[in-house]
């Protein structure tokens, strides 16, 4: 089964049991000012949890763009390194706006995944609520007791409330939640149980697919809860981690559709995917990063200095890295692959098919003038090396190494890479410090977003202040209490 094919069934499917399925909301929040991408499926919805709006249907379901790279949900050192989070993911999700509840949603998970996707009973684990005394939550025992009636008892787990309790923010509606797991090891790993259940423990493969949020609390300003007028139901699924499992795969980088995308960079950059495990980063991180900036592009997000475009732009400065870096690739490649990409995904999403030749144009540019900084930087180098020769020094001197980092986007391991192959060394301990300050700066003013959503007082206007320089801090965005 395809990609598509399975995303169809699940629209199929709660379709059935009275869904109206709904698009995609872009994957750029234009008018939030508490969030800058989409991360779940329920952020459109939003208002209707927080009873400020009244959705026209009480059952709804459809797949979101989603993207990890901010605030609460950061995934992007895990992707490329890991084969199943995405920087840029479709979340399937049914809603329920107070309808049904804990009872339904969990029959139709369990139906949709061994009946129609028939996914064996005995690859599957739950995981329940198991309370919090002190924080006055109790066991979720109403969805133990439901999870009894289709998968032996020995197959839930109960777990704790970093995994199995949602809150919007520090105060709102929250919930327990209790999410779907799947085993994918080989069938001989599976035999010789050890007895150990590897459930939330990020074992490569037994992952989680599918949560099902129950949200039937308040959370007051004082700390204390009070139920729901109206209870809700919210769930996400990670559609490439699905058909991961249904195509009997192990890493969400070998279904159909990321396949093509890494074939095609087989072609450009004449390696070959699953030789190397530093090439298979590379190219996972391209065929990963290149979803994450076209379809931003497409929802009118162009990269640029500030806030969101920022934030793509150092996505896309990534991609070409690992490309310039790993796979040797010395021309643009990205803006070839998003075409590749738009005929792999233009069905269903005809954004990307609308907005192709904007979004290969505005990556093409992206990369060559990046490539021109990185061109720069190879000669400021070489500048550096000079002198160290003809000072007899071994070793590149730790700021200007920063600099480079920090003004031609040079990846440390890059500048030790080129001076090793000139039998120099690099002042380590210089460049750290550098990169203590620099972080100390930034930090000195800085709230990050820790919760689904920040929440903002009358009083409290945020004014972003910048981003942090880290190669891996994308995501650190920082706001300043004015
Ligand atoms: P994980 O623990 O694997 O990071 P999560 O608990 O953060 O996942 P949820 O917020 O519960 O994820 O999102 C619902 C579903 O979305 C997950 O069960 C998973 O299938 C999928 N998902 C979450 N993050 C990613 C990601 N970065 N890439 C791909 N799929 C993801
Ligand atoms: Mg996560
Ligand atoms: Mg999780
Ligand atoms: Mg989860």
């Amino acid at each position: 089964m395809t990609v598509h094919e399975i995303r169809k069934q699940f629209f199929d499917f709660f379709a059935s049991k009275g869904h109206q399925i709904v698009p995609s909301a872009p994957m750029v929040v234009k008018n939030d000012p508490t969030l800058m991408f989409t991360n779940a499926g329920m952020n459109q919805f939003k208002d209707f949890f927080l009873g400020n709006a009244v959705p026209k249907n009480r059952r709804v379901a459809n797949s979101q763009k989603c993207l990890r790279v901010s605030g609460k949900h950061n995934d992007l050192e895990e992707v490329g390194v890991d084969t199943y989070h995405h920087t840029m993911f479709e979340m399937l999700g049914n809603w329920s706006f107070g309808d049904y509840f804990k009872e339904d949603a969990i029959a139709w998970a369990w139906e949709l995944l061994t009946e129609v996707y028939k996914i064996p009973k005995d690859r599957l684990y739950v995981t329940v609520f198991e309370g919090d005394e002190k924080d006055g939550v109790p066991r979720d025992q109403e969805s133990y007791d439901i999870w009894k009636k289709y998968i032996a008892e020995d197959r839930i787990i109960l777990a704790s409330k970093k995994d199995n309790f949602w809150e919007m923010g520090d105060t709102g509606p929250c919930g327990p939640c209790t999410e779907i797991h799947v085993d994918n090891r080989p069938e001989a790993e599976r035999a010789k149980s050890d007895g150990k259940q590897y459930v939330n423990e990020d074992h490569p493969q037994v992952i989680e697919i599918w949560n099902n949020v129950f949200m039937q609390f308040n959370r007051k300003a004082d700390g204390s809860l009070e139920s729901l007028p109206a209870t809700h139901v919210d769930t996400g699924m990670g559609l490439e981690r699905l058909a991961m499992t249904l195509q009997n795969k192990t890493s969400n980088y070998d279904i159909d559709l990321f396949q093509t995308l890494i074939r095609h960079m087989e072609k450009v950059s004449g390696k070959k995917y699953g030789t190397d495990e530093t090439t298979d980063i590379a190219l996972r991180v391209i065929a990963d990063h290149v979803r994450a900036i076209a379809f931003s592009i497409a929802d009118g997000q162009l990269p640029s200095n500030t806030g969101a475009g920022y934030v793509i732009r150092r996505i896309l400065r990534r991609a070409v890295r690992y490309g310039y870096q790993t796979l040797g690739l010395k021309e643009p490649f990205l803006s070839g692959l998003s075409v590749v990409l738009s005929e792999v995904m233009g069905d269903p999403f005809t954004e990307l098919i609308k907005q192709s030749e904007l979004v290969e144009k505005v990556i093409r540019e992206e990369e060559l003038s990046f490539f021109r900084t990185l061109e720069q930087g190879i000669k400021r180098i070489e500048g550096l090396i000079d002198s160290a020769k003809v000072s007899g020094s071994k070793v590149l001197d730790g700021s200007a190494v920063f600099e480079l980092y920090d003004t031609y986007g040079f990846p440390f391991d890059l500048t030790s890479l080129i001076a090793r192959e000139n039998n120099l060394s690099v002042d380590e301990d210089g460049f750290n410090a550098e990169l203590t300050k620099q972080k100390d700066r930034s930090r000195a003013a800085t709230a990050i977003e820790t919760d689904d959503w920040v929440q903002l007082t009358d009083d409290s206007v945020e004014e972003f202040v910048g981003y942090d320089y880290l190669e891996t801090a994308v995501e650190i965005v920082k706001y300043r209490k004015v």
